[in-house]
Protein backbone atom coordinates (compact mmCIF):
# COMPACT_ATOMS: atom_id res chain seq x y z
CA UNK A 1 0.00 0.00 0.00
CA UNK A 2 1.45 3.61 -0.97
CA UNK A 3 2.68 5.39 2.06
CA UNK A 4 1.34 9.12 2.73
CA UNK A 5 3.19 11.74 2.39
CA UNK A 6 2.89 12.31 6.22
CA UNK A 7 4.38 8.88 6.48
CA UNK A 8 7.22 9.57 4.10
CA UNK A 9 7.77 12.84 6.08
CA UNK A 10 7.77 11.26 9.26
CA UNK A 11 10.20 8.48 7.55
CA UNK A 12 12.94 10.91 6.15
CA UNK A 13 13.15 13.33 9.51
CA UNK A 14 13.28 9.73 11.71
CA UNK A 15 16.47 9.07 9.36
CA UNK A 16 18.03 12.58 9.14
CA UNK A 17 17.49 12.17 13.23
CA UNK A 18 19.03 8.69 13.73
CA UNK A 19 22.34 9.51 11.47
CA UNK A 20 22.87 12.45 13.71
CA UNK A 21 22.78 10.16 16.14
CA UNK A 22 24.99 8.02 14.50
CA UNK A 23 27.73 10.56 13.98
CA UNK A 24 27.63 11.38 17.92
CA UNK A 25 27.47 7.74 18.80
CA UNK A 26 30.54 6.02 16.36
CA UNK A 27 28.40 4.02 14.58
CA UNK A 28 27.18 3.48 10.63
CA UNK A 29 24.17 2.08 8.71
CA UNK A 30 24.87 -0.79 6.75
CA UNK A 31 23.21 0.14 3.09
CA UNK A 32 23.16 -3.76 1.70
CA UNK A 33 22.13 -3.37 -1.95
CA UNK A 34 18.82 -5.67 -2.47
CA UNK A 35 19.26 -7.88 -5.39
CA UNK A 36 16.33 -9.97 -5.01
CA UNK A 37 13.71 -10.95 -2.28
CA UNK A 38 15.98 -13.43 -1.03
CA UNK A 39 19.05 -10.81 -0.35
CA UNK A 40 16.36 -8.43 1.52
CA UNK A 41 15.39 -11.79 3.40
CA UNK A 42 19.38 -11.87 4.27
CA UNK A 43 19.10 -8.29 5.45
CA UNK A 44 16.54 -8.39 7.44
CA UNK A 45 17.03 -11.56 9.23
CA UNK A 46 20.62 -9.79 10.24
CA UNK A 47 19.39 -6.45 11.29
CA UNK A 48 16.47 -8.64 13.47
CA UNK A 49 19.01 -10.65 15.05
CA UNK A 50 21.73 -8.15 15.48
CA UNK A 51 19.21 -4.95 16.78
CA UNK A 52 20.59 -3.54 14.06
CA UNK A 53 19.59 -0.07 12.21
CA UNK A 54 20.20 -0.69 8.29
CA UNK A 55 19.63 0.42 4.96
CA UNK A 56 18.80 -2.05 2.37
CA UNK A 57 19.48 0.21 -1.43
CA UNK A 58 18.55 -0.57 -4.92
CA UNK A 59 20.28 0.90 -7.57
CA UNK A 60 18.48 1.49 -11.38
CA UNK A 61 19.28 -2.28 -12.92
CA UNK A 62 17.29 -3.43 -9.45
CA UNK A 63 14.75 -0.56 -9.97
CA UNK A 64 14.37 -1.71 -13.40
CA UNK A 65 13.81 -5.26 -12.48
CA UNK A 66 11.83 -5.02 -9.50
CA UNK A 67 10.15 -1.44 -9.30
CA UNK A 68 10.56 1.44 -6.85
CA UNK A 69 6.85 0.73 -5.45
CA UNK A 70 7.70 -2.83 -5.25
CA UNK A 71 11.08 -2.64 -3.19
CA UNK A 72 8.77 0.32 -0.90
CA UNK A 73 6.26 -2.70 -0.53
CA UNK A 74 8.66 -5.06 0.51
CA UNK A 75 10.70 -3.73 2.27
CA UNK A 76 7.68 -2.09 4.65
CA UNK A 77 6.25 -5.40 4.95
CA UNK A 78 9.28 -6.76 6.20
CA UNK A 79 10.23 -4.09 8.40
CA UNK A 80 6.63 -4.75 10.24
CA UNK A 81 6.67 -8.33 10.26
CA UNK A 82 10.45 -8.45 11.78
CA UNK A 83 10.40 -5.28 13.57
CA UNK A 84 13.39 -4.09 12.81
CA UNK A 85 14.34 -0.52 11.90
CA UNK A 86 15.10 0.01 8.20
CA UNK A 87 15.02 2.47 5.62
CA UNK A 88 15.87 2.90 1.89
CA UNK A 89 18.78 4.34 -0.24
CA UNK A 90 18.24 4.65 -3.63
CA UNK A 91 21.92 4.16 -4.93
CA UNK A 92 23.39 5.71 -8.31
CA UNK A 93 20.33 7.31 -9.63
CA UNK A 94 21.40 8.46 -13.14
CA UNK A 95 19.38 11.15 -13.84
CA UNK A 96 17.63 14.19 -12.09
CA UNK A 97 14.21 12.28 -13.24
CA UNK A 98 15.16 8.88 -11.49
CA UNK A 99 15.97 10.81 -8.66
CA UNK A 100 12.84 12.57 -8.33
CA UNK A 101 11.14 8.95 -9.33
CA UNK A 102 12.99 7.82 -5.85
CA UNK A 103 11.95 10.64 -3.78
CA UNK A 104 7.91 10.39 -4.87
CA UNK A 105 8.43 6.82 -4.15
CA UNK A 106 9.10 7.58 -0.73
CA UNK A 107 12.66 6.50 -0.20
CA UNK A 108 14.49 8.08 2.59
CA UNK A 109 18.44 8.37 1.00
CA UNK A 110 18.78 9.44 -2.31
CA UNK A 111 22.03 9.20 -3.87
CA UNK A 112 22.43 11.58 -7.07
CA UNK A 113 25.59 10.48 -9.27
CA UNK A 114 25.24 11.68 -12.89
CA UNK A 115 28.94 11.07 -13.35
CA UNK A 116 28.06 7.20 -13.25
CA UNK A 117 26.18 7.31 -16.23
CA UNK A 118 28.19 10.17 -18.08
CA UNK A 119 31.76 9.74 -17.03
CA UNK A 120 32.44 12.59 -18.64
CA UNK A 121 29.40 15.01 -17.15
CA UNK A 122 31.22 18.50 -15.85
CA UNK A 123 31.82 20.00 -12.67
CA UNK A 124 29.00 22.21 -13.70
CA UNK A 125 26.53 19.47 -14.97
CA UNK A 126 27.12 17.55 -11.46
CA UNK A 127 26.14 20.32 -9.38
CA UNK A 128 23.54 21.65 -11.39
CA UNK A 129 22.18 18.48 -11.14
CA UNK A 130 22.79 17.60 -7.75
CA UNK A 131 21.52 20.71 -6.43
CA UNK A 132 17.99 20.05 -8.76
CA UNK A 133 17.56 16.78 -6.32
CA UNK A 134 18.49 18.53 -2.80
CA UNK A 135 15.91 21.07 -3.68
CA UNK A 136 12.99 18.43 -4.33
CA UNK A 137 13.94 16.54 -1.69
CA UNK A 138 12.73 19.07 0.12
CA UNK A 139 9.18 17.55 -0.63
CA UNK A 140 9.65 14.67 1.65
CA UNK A 141 12.85 15.47 3.51
CA UNK A 142 14.77 12.91 1.74
CA UNK A 143 18.53 12.89 2.63
CA UNK A 144 20.10 13.56 -0.88
CA UNK A 145 24.31 12.23 -1.22
CA UNK A 146 26.41 13.21 -3.83
CA UNK A 147 30.15 13.14 -4.60
CA UNK A 148 31.72 15.40 -7.74
CA UNK A 149 33.24 13.12 -9.76
CA UNK A 150 33.21 9.29 -11.17
CA UNK A 151 33.82 6.87 -8.98
CA UNK A 152 35.59 4.12 -9.79
CA UNK A 153 35.25 0.03 -9.79
CA UNK A 154 31.77 -2.15 -10.44
CA UNK A 155 30.10 -3.97 -8.34
CA UNK A 156 31.40 -7.12 -9.03
CA UNK A 157 34.50 -9.68 -8.31
CA UNK A 158 37.38 -8.78 -10.34
CA UNK A 159 40.64 -10.58 -11.13
CA UNK A 160 43.00 -7.27 -11.91
CA UNK A 161 44.96 -5.72 -9.17
CA UNK A 162 43.99 -2.87 -7.64
CA UNK A 163 47.01 0.40 -9.32
CA UNK A 164 46.91 2.46 -6.17
CA UNK A 165 48.83 5.57 -7.52
CA UNK A 166 46.50 5.26 -10.20
CA UNK A 167 43.22 5.13 -7.40
CA UNK A 168 44.75 8.05 -5.48
CA UNK A 169 44.64 10.54 -8.02
CA UNK A 170 40.21 9.78 -7.68
CA UNK A 171 40.97 10.76 -3.80
CA UNK A 172 38.25 13.23 -2.66
CA UNK A 173 40.36 16.43 -0.58
CA UNK A 174 39.19 18.80 2.19
CA UNK A 175 38.83 21.53 -0.18
CA UNK A 176 36.83 20.11 -2.79
CA UNK A 177 34.49 18.56 -0.43
CA UNK A 178 33.63 21.52 1.31
CA UNK A 179 33.51 23.74 -1.87
CA UNK A 180 30.92 21.04 -3.27
CA UNK A 181 28.87 20.56 -0.01
CA UNK A 182 28.38 24.38 -0.15
CA UNK A 183 27.75 24.35 -3.78
CA UNK A 184 25.10 21.65 -3.54
CA UNK A 185 23.50 21.82 0.04
CA UNK A 186 23.62 17.80 -0.25
CA UNK A 187 23.09 15.88 2.87
CA UNK A 188 25.88 13.10 2.40
CA UNK A 189 28.86 13.01 0.72
CA UNK A 190 30.70 10.05 -0.72
CA UNK A 191 34.20 9.59 0.10
CA UNK A 192 36.68 8.38 -1.69
CA UNK A 193 39.44 7.60 0.17
CA UNK A 194 41.07 4.11 -1.33
CA UNK A 195 37.35 2.61 -1.32
CA UNK A 196 36.77 1.35 -4.67
CA UNK A 197 33.47 -0.41 -5.83
CA UNK A 198 33.60 -4.04 -6.49
CA UNK A 199 35.59 -7.48 -4.64
CA UNK A 200 39.67 -7.52 -6.04
CA UNK A 201 42.01 -9.99 -5.08
CA UNK A 202 44.08 -7.93 -2.55
CA UNK A 203 41.98 -6.54 0.12
CA UNK A 204 41.40 -2.70 -0.05
CA UNK A 205 43.16 0.04 2.24
CA UNK A 206 41.84 3.23 3.19
CA UNK A 207 43.52 6.59 3.98
CA UNK A 208 42.07 7.11 7.36
CA UNK A 209 44.23 10.26 7.44
CA UNK A 210 42.28 11.65 4.71
CA UNK A 211 39.01 10.85 6.11
CA UNK A 212 39.97 12.49 9.50
CA UNK A 213 40.81 15.70 7.10
CA UNK A 214 37.25 15.21 5.23
CA UNK A 215 35.77 15.17 8.68
CA UNK A 216 37.38 18.45 9.67
CA UNK A 217 36.48 20.09 6.46
CA UNK A 218 32.59 19.89 6.21
CA UNK A 219 29.60 19.21 8.63
CA UNK A 220 27.89 16.91 5.92
CA UNK A 221 27.14 13.00 6.65
CA UNK A 222 30.36 11.23 4.92
CA UNK A 223 29.88 7.49 3.01
CA UNK A 224 32.05 4.62 2.11
CA UNK A 225 31.32 3.29 -1.12
CA UNK A 226 32.71 -0.12 -2.54
CA UNK A 227 32.67 -1.53 1.22
CA UNK A 228 33.32 -4.67 0.07
CA UNK A 229 37.10 -6.31 0.54
CA UNK A 230 37.67 -3.96 3.35
CA UNK A 231 39.98 -5.40 6.10
CA UNK A 232 36.96 -4.78 8.88
CA UNK A 233 39.69 -2.50 11.40
CA UNK A 234 39.30 -0.16 8.40
CA UNK A 235 35.36 0.07 9.28
CA UNK A 236 36.20 -0.05 12.81
CA UNK A 237 38.36 2.88 12.44
CA UNK A 238 36.26 4.69 9.95
CA UNK A 239 33.27 4.80 12.21
CA UNK A 240 34.98 5.67 14.88
CA UNK A 241 36.15 9.47 12.36
CA UNK A 242 32.77 10.29 11.71
CA UNK A 243 31.52 7.94 8.81
CA UNK A 244 27.59 7.21 8.88
CA UNK A 245 26.94 4.89 5.84
CA UNK A 246 28.83 1.95 4.72
CA UNK A 247 27.86 0.41 1.18
CA UNK A 248 28.03 -3.41 0.78
CA UNK A 249 27.29 -5.28 -2.19
CA UNK A 250 29.58 -7.64 -3.70
CA UNK A 251 30.61 -9.66 -0.77
CA UNK A 252 26.94 -10.58 -0.27
CA UNK A 253 26.97 -11.07 -4.01
CA UNK A 254 29.89 -13.23 -3.74
CA UNK A 255 28.64 -15.36 -1.14
CA UNK A 256 25.33 -15.76 -3.04
CA UNK A 257 26.64 -17.03 -6.51
CA UNK A 258 29.36 -19.39 -4.82
CA UNK A 259 26.95 -20.76 -1.93
CA UNK A 260 24.31 -21.39 -4.57
CA UNK A 261 26.54 -23.39 -6.94
CA UNK A 262 27.90 -25.73 -4.32
CA UNK A 263 24.30 -26.51 -2.91
CA UNK A 264 23.02 -27.35 -6.67
CA UNK A 265 26.11 -29.48 -6.74
CA UNK A 266 25.48 -31.09 -3.24
CA UNK A 267 21.58 -31.47 -4.93
CA UNK A 268 21.24 -32.71 -8.24
CA UNK A 269 17.66 -33.96 -7.56
CA UNK A 270 16.22 -30.74 -6.49
CA UNK A 271 14.53 -28.67 -9.55
CA UNK A 272 13.51 -26.08 -6.76
CA UNK A 273 16.34 -23.97 -6.55
CA UNK A 274 14.45 -20.83 -4.84
CA UNK A 275 14.27 -24.16 -1.75
CA UNK A 276 18.07 -24.23 -1.90
CA UNK A 277 18.13 -20.25 -2.13
CA UNK A 278 16.15 -20.04 1.35
CA UNK A 279 17.81 -22.92 3.16
CA UNK A 280 20.77 -22.53 1.81
CA UNK A 281 22.26 -19.09 0.24
CA UNK A 282 19.90 -16.61 2.59
CA UNK A 283 21.88 -17.48 5.94
CA UNK A 284 25.50 -17.65 4.51
CA UNK A 285 24.53 -14.14 2.71
CA UNK A 286 22.79 -12.76 6.34
CA UNK A 287 26.08 -14.02 8.09
CA UNK A 288 27.88 -11.51 5.51
CA UNK A 289 25.94 -8.60 6.78
CA UNK A 290 25.75 -9.52 10.47
CA UNK A 291 29.53 -9.53 10.25
CA UNK A 292 29.26 -6.02 8.62
CA UNK A 293 27.16 -5.04 11.14
CA UNK A 294 29.65 -5.29 13.76
CA UNK A 295 32.26 -3.61 12.39
CA UNK A 296 30.53 -0.84 11.76
CA UNK A 297 29.42 -0.70 15.81
CA UNK A 298 25.46 -0.98 14.75
CA UNK A 299 24.52 -3.90 16.57
CA UNK A 300 21.95 -3.32 19.59
CA UNK A 301 21.42 0.15 17.91
CA UNK A 302 18.05 -0.15 16.74
CA UNK A 303 15.29 1.84 17.23
CA UNK A 304 12.25 0.38 15.79
ZN1 LIG B 1 28.33 2.91 -4.85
Amino acid sequence: MPLTLRQIRINCDKARARMEQARAEHWAFGAFNLDDQATLKSVVQAAAAQKAPVLVEVSQGEVDDIGLDNVRDLVDNLKFQYGVEMYINLDHSPSVQAAIAGIEAGFEFIHIDVSQANHDATDEEIITATKAVVEYAQLTGALVESEPHYFGGSSNVHTEKIDYQEIRKTFSTPEHMKAFVEATGIDTYAAAIGNLHGKYPVPKKLDLELLQQLRAAAACNISLHGGSGTPGHYFRDAVKIGVTKVNINSDMRYVYRTTLEKSMADNPGEYSIAKLINHEVVPAVQAVVESKIVDFNSAGKARP
